[in-house]
């Protein structure tokens, strides 16, 4: 039995199906399921009238999953755990259905969710005039486009960055370049991003020489949301503020309102807001120390206000120096809960390895980020923004440590030889989809009794 053809009998049709069973060999067709609960059947032979219920799909509440039913008389394959005969498992989009015991002679399905009415509105075109994707700095099409709020007008991330340069050597507040509005806040805009891509696309004559636009990216200094204070004047001539500014204190740093290290705030200066304290940190530019995150790109203040020996301050949180600093100052204790994919058995496995060797997590990351550093390992599956540039002395925060620590695990797992692996972990085959494997994460038997500590051999996947 190698063909399988799909019939459906359900009790409430509707017009469109919600589902599909997609064969993995194109020459079959798909079998689209249409109702909340369908039993699926399948022919012996094209020519026979014997048919056999196969399974029965029902829909569940949440968006994108479904219940299976095993309706047939023997086991069958569900992201290749073992479904027996009247088995019940939950299938997500993307779920991998073999209906029999082994994958030899049979076609292999993609349970797949259609997407719902409202979001298929998603895939509308939408045309744009290329003026109105200008900025009213430079004339040209925006590039690297933030926008300034509460006007929303949008700009050249280099643009503005030199007009915000411009406005607080005049000490003056930032005046939208538009509409004169005082703007209190501007970020980089990803939506307009794509729309700025898409109008170079649909007229590369609008695009400028890559001179240009290397000089506007040396001036571009908005990485992440900037805080620009407009408020501040009152609070100073005020002792006890009315409770209605005191969402206006939170622009208040430390050097707001005091000068230390040989800096004080300008009166409408910028601030950006650290990404683990939600303190506000001031924007400049030409530090010594990094106030983003090279992992991330997220503001952290730690390094900031460590660099200027500020340990707290009555107007803003202040993180403290540990949570942002170089990688060579940093130690990892036990292994990172995001390892191995956040599969714990790998991790386990892991942990195991290490105490075999006589060695602690942390002797074995820093051999590792030798090798690393000393540039043995690819870098491009590496999960950190800005791969290539990561040394030694870079600041990275506690997230991204972890996430470095991980992928330094994976290259200590994936090149130990498999004798040097605990039998039991030896002895585990390999998973087809290898660590981008999603059913590791939802089926606890799977994840335990494949290895996922290895590349995918099958699927889609560009890991
Ligand atoms: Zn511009
Ligand atoms: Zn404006
Ligand atoms: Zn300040
Ligand atoms: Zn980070
Ligand atoms: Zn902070
Ligand atoms: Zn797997």
């Amino acid at each position: 039995m190698t063909a399988e053809t799909g019939q459906s009998s359900g009790s409430k049709p509707s017009d469109d199906a919600w589902a599909k069973l997609v064969p993995l060999d194109t020459r079959f067709s798909d079998i689209e399921i249409r109702c909340n609960d369908m039993v699926i059947c399948s022919e012996i032979k094209p020519s026979s009238l014997g048919r056999h219920e196969w399974c029965r799909i029902t829909k569940n509440l949440g968006p994108d999953s479904a219940t299976l039913h095993n309706k047939s008389s023997d086991a069958i394959l569900v992201d290749e755990a073992i479904i027996p005969k009247d088995g019940v498992v939950d299938i997500v989009s993307g779920s991998e259905i073999v209906p029999g015991p082994g994958g030899q002679g049979y076609l292999m399905y993609r349970f797949t969710v259609m997407p719902a009415p409202e979001s298929r509105t998603q895939l509308l075109k939408i045309s744009i005039d290329p003026d109105n994707a200008k900025c009213s700095i430079c004339l040209n099409v925006w590039h690297d486009v933030v926008t300034a709020a509460p006007c929303l007008h949008n700009f050249c991330n280099g643009c503005f960055s030199e007009w915000m340069r411009r406005s607080e050597a005049k000490h003056q507040h930032v005046l939208c370049p538009q509409c004169r509005t005082t703007v209190q806040f501007v970020g980089r805009n990803h939506f307009l991003q794509n729309i700025q891509e898409d109008v170079l696309k649909a007229d590369t004559t609008l695009r400028r020489p890559a001179e240009d636009i290397a000089v506007l990216d040396s001036s571009a200094s908005i990485q992440s949301n900037l805080i620009i204070g407009s408020k501040r004047k009152r609070r100073l001539s005020t002792l006890t503020p009315p409770p209605e500014e005191r969402d206006s204190l939170r622009l208040q740093c430390p050097q707001c309102v005091a000068t230390i290290g040989g800096y004080q705030c300008e009166r409408h200066g910028a601030h950006l807001q650290c990404h683990l304290c939600r303190g506000m940190v001031p924007f400049r530019t030409n530090l010594q120390v990094p106030l983003h995150c090279m992992g991330c790109d997220r503001p952290f203040c730690g390094a900031y206000w460590s660099s200027v020996n500020v340990t707290h301050s009555e107007s803003t949180p202040v993180c403290s120096r540990e949570t942002f600093r170089p990688i060579s100052e940093r130690t990892v204790t036990r292994i990172p809960f995001t390892t191995h994919e956040m599969n714990r058995h790998e991790q386990d496995i892991t942990q195991r390895c290490v105490a075999e060797m006589g060695k602690t997590v942390q002797e074995v990351a820093a051999e590792w980020f030798r090798r690393f550093n000393d540039r043995e390992i690819d870098r491009s599956r590496m999960p950190l923004n800005h791969a290539e540039m990561i040394t030694a002395s870079t600041h990275v925060c506690n997230d991204c440590y972890d996430k470095l620590v991980g992928f330094l695990l994976y290259w200590f797992r994936i090149t130990l030889p498999r004798d040097h692996l605990p039998a039991d972990a030896a002895a585990r085959e390999d998973c087809w989809y290898g660590n981008a494997c999603r059913t590791q994460h939802h089926n606890e038997e799977h994840a335990r009794k494949r290895n996922h500590v290895c590349r995918p051999t099958r699927g889609n996947h560009h890991l």
